[in-house]
């Protein structure tokens, strides 16, 4: 579904992604690991566009990486950013629409607020209230509801559990599990190692940017990247 080939992000001096190759095959959900500052969101941004990268970026076969972000999202990308970024002046219904601005089946965007709004009752009850008053947990079931809204082939999660309670970062990983048993493909990328590897089919981790491991859960839990890189 998706490759990186030799991806480079540089900001002036800094190097924060140093030649990644990474590849995510159609119904794989693939945890992407690292520290603070290992360069996951800029991989995430060389992967939409909105952050200038070199190297390729191939979706389905086609390289992408010379495509401005609104022409990568037309193909199937959706993008749940980090620290939410929902239209905090918007209410969460029109965060939702806004997801789906880009369709044109009326009906089928209805059913699928309908859809997201029964997985996430917390959300329909507050539908008018303005996204800026929900709870951090909350942002992030209607920053995910709203990628969804979009219809992705692909879907990019940064750092859905940041700054969350246990309880509530379980409720969104069991979502995303849910996703990925219905056959969307999911890139998650997450300093929560012991929750992203939950239903993650591989793993790579992501190491001041350079992958330093690549393979399947079970192949890292005990290893000493875990410790190295996760602490855990
Ligand atoms: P975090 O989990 O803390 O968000 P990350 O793994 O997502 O970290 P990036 O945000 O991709 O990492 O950052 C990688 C490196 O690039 C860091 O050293 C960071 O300081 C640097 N960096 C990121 N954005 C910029 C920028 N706009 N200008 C300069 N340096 C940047």
């Amino acid at each position: 579904m998706l490759r990186l080939e030799g991806v480079r992000v540089s900001y002036g001096a800094i190097c924060a992604v140093q030649g990644l190759d990474l590849h995510i095959g159609t119904g794989e959900l693939v945890a992407l690991l690292g520290p603070n500052g290992a360069g996951k969101t800029s991989t995430i941004g060389a992967i939409s566009g909105l952050i200038p990268a070199s190297g390729r970026v191939v979706l389905e076969g086609t390289d992408i990486s010379r495509l401005p972000t609104e022409a990568r999202m037309a193909k199937g990308i959706a993008v749940s950013p980090e620290g939410r970024r929902i239209f905090v002046n918007l209410t969460v219904a029109e965060n939702l629409r806004l997801g789906a601005a880009m369709r044109r089946d009326p009906k089928g965007v209805r059913a699928d607020m309908d859809r997201y709004l029964a997985l996430f009752p917390v959300l329909a009850e507050r539908i008018d209230q303005l996204a800026g008053t929900l709870s951090g947990g909350e942002q992030q079931m209607l920053a995910i509801a709203r990628a969804m809204m979009s219809r992705p082939r692909l879907l990019v999660l940064d750092e859905p559990s940041l700054g969350l309670a246990p309880m509530i970062v379980a409720r969104i990983f069991d979502f995303i599990g849910q996703l990925k048993a219905e056959g969307l493909t999911v890139l998650v990328v997450e300093q929560n190692a012991a929750q992203a590897m939950r239903h993650a089919d591989r793993v790579y981790i992501l190491g001041t940017g350079q992958i330093s491991f690549a393979g399947p859960p079970a192949d890292l839990a005990g290893s000493d990247l875990m410790a190295l890189y996760l602490g855990s």
